[in-house]
């Protein structure tokens, strides 16, 4: 992941006069000076609140938090202040570069309270009540002795990854969805007050506000989506009949033959990746014949070099190699004597040539995937500094995450061989096992990452009233998951607040963006290297061209359309899924021969 600046996720106290004195009529002048002045103001505030929030968590104490907290209060502020007053240039006709600064501006925004003090106040405390219940919650219930026994979301989390017992999963799953029951309430009024701040602004609902960020009518937008996804769902279809006949082999009947699977099933409390159930769905003699792990162990690599290899991978595309300061600021062991967030992130703290990594590595092929992952957010961060402030950053909030992930799909067994840790590649027949689990990452979650914000969307715009929120849930994630409760539910229960997401008002489609877009950018970029082989197969490592083309789009920031940076590396102007399609035809092939004779669907 990539640190969220404070300006990025202006949770904003947003309001302005609609009908206020009639002003003079400002000038272009007037609005290239503000824009500079807000620039330069919200470049130090970012930076200031960049430091806090790095040492805040490379040392949490109370202390920490307290002037981090206070920092990004400090931006936060700012940056609502300023789209209150940038709201004086809504009718004059700006040069492009001008007004695009000033949607961006006012598209930051996640949350816009009404104008009405006594409201917005409210608003504002049910959001952070919301967030907080979701952060406190846990299942509880009396243990031995009759002391009271808790579990939290880690303890629940690591039960539906690693029990394959029925009940026991069932416990859990029930578990954590009983924490957003007390929400439910609290989510109408957020819903209706939310959307009060929106109209304020000039959107149709709080669902169109957070649309209008995709430089495009938010309509449209939507219609995009469902175009992408009616692209993607043969693929899924056939992968999700292959795990329900596996899950059938080991629990039976519980598992339907043609009917949706129950959700506590796939080794994720939402079923949003089903990674962790690889080993009941393995296909026999799938062992890829190498180990990365075992690799990197037994030459005893250490921290430092697992970066180093990262590094490598971006200067063989031509990319200048990290700054000085990167290997003396980064943080890559976990400290032994304090306590610190391990969660990987990438940082450019100055906006500028500060970049650093923060995690805690382990010697493993998952973090050396990691590491490419993250590398690609600083390498993307370095590319658009020399863009004005308010463009440094992705073409739209998919990109960033997509990069990163496009690099990872670079880690090939021929790069490892390039880089003299494997021998010799093994031959293509070994794929499916390669393929399957990471179509249980990535297939698995698409579906998913379209259902939360069909549902918001849906609410935000009245089309779900209250009396249905889980009701349409429910039918959302059947239509798009194909999954199911595995108890029965009422109106009484709230499950969607039982995602971080829905209860942290945080925008999800971002998410399911990236998922598209990491795929569509390997095979432009594996076609600009010249690779033939399986998509699968292709790394993009060493070549030039494709590095110079990565190079053109990432320096691009946001200061175009993202259409326009999509072409800059694709040549098309439009999100294309058949590049997933193609990175997993052989496993497709695979996927309906095992499905031969079986019922797909629900
Ligand atoms: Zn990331």
């Amino acid at each position: 992941m990539k640190r969220f600046s404070p300006f990025a996720v202006l949770f904003a106290l947003f309001a302005f006069s609609a009908a206020g004195q009639p002003a003079p009529a400002p000038t272009v002048a007037e609005a290239e000076a503000f824009l500079r002045n807000a620039e330069q103001r919200m470049l130090a505030l970012s930076v200031e609140s960049g430091r806090a929030d790095w040492v805040k968590i490379n040392f949490i104490t109370e202390d920490t938090e307290v002037l981090a907290a206070k920092a990004d209060e400090r931006t936060i502020n700012a940056g609502v202040e300023l789209a209150k007053q940038s709201v004086r240039f809504d009718r004059l006709a700006l040069p492009p570069e001008l007004a695009r600064k000033m949607k961006l501006l006012k598209n930051s925004l996640t949350l816009a309270t009404p104008l009405d003090p006594k409201e917005s106040e409210q608003l504002t405390r049910i959001a952070s009540s919301m967030e907080g219940l979701y952060g406190k919650g846990k299942s509880c219930r009396p243990g031995k002795d009759g002391k009271e026994e808790c579990r939290d979301l880690g303890d629940l989390s690591k039960v539906l990854a690693t029990s394959r017992n029925y009940d026991e999963l069932l416990d859990a799953w029930t578990g954590w969805h009983a924490i957003s029951r007390p929400m439910r309430k609290d989510f109408v009024t957020y819903v209706a007050l939310a959307n009060k701040g929106a109209k304020e602004l000039g959107f149709a609902d709080t669902g169109a506000m957070w649309r209008s960020k995709y430089d495009m009518p938010p309509d449209a937008f939507a219609e995009e989506l469902d175009r992408i996804w009616e692209q993607v769902k043969p693929l899924y279809l056939s992968l999700h009949a292959y795990v329900r006949t596996k899950l059938r082999e080991k629990y039976g009947d519980l598992v339907p033959a043609n009917g949706p699977i129950p959700a506590h099933l796939l080794g994720n409390m939402w079923a949003q990746e089903w990674g962790n159930i690889y080993p009941l769905v393995a296909p026999a003699g799938a062992d890829p014949g190498y180990d990365l792990t075992q690799i990197l162990k037994s030459r005893k690599t250490n921290d430092q070099q697992m970066v180093k290899y990262g590094e490598g991978f971006f200067t063989s595309l031509g990319f200048a190699p990290l700054p000085e300061t990167f290997w003396k600021r980064s943080l890559f062991v976990k400290p032994r004597d304090r306590d610190v967030v391990c969660h990987a992130s990438a940082w450019d703290v100055d906006a500028e040539n500060d970049l650093r990594i923060k995690m805690c590595i382990d010697i493993t092929a998952e973090d050396f995937n990691t590491i490419h992952h993250e590398l690609g957010h600083n390498f993307y961060q370095r590319a658009y500094n020399q863009q004005p402030f308010f463009f440094r950053d992705s073409a739209n909030d998919g990109f960033h995450e997509a990069v990163g992930d496009t690099i990872a799909l670079s880690v090939t067994p021929e790069y490892l061989v390039k880089l003299g840790l494997l021998d010799k590649a093994p031959d293509t027949t070994k794929d499916i096992g390669l393929l399957l689990d990471k179509a249980l990452e990535k297939i698995a979650f698409l579906p998913f990452g379209l259902v939360i914000d069909q549902w918001r969307w849906k609410v935000f715009s009245g089309q779900i009233p209250p009396e249905k929120y889980n009701e349409a849930w429910w039918e959302l994630r059947k239509k798009y998951q194909g999954i199911a409760p595995p108890v029965a539910r009422s109106e009484q229960d709230f499950d969607p607040g039982a995602k971080f997401h829905v209860a942290g008002n945080v925008p999800y489609m971002r998410y399911f963006l990236a998922d598209i877009l990491q795929f569509q950018f390997h095979r432009a970029l594996a076609g600009f290297a010249g690779c033939k082989g399986p998509l699968n197969r292709c790394s993009i490592y060493g070549n030039k061209e494709a590095g110079n083309r990565l190079n053109a789009t990432l320096s691009m920031g946001a200061s175009r359309p993202w259409p326009e940076a999509l072409a800059t590396l694709t040549g098309q102007k439009q999100m294309d899924a058949t590049a997933i399609r193609d990175y997993f035809a052989p496993l497709q092939k695979w996927l309906d021969e095992q499905n031969k004779g079986k019922p797909v669907g629900w």
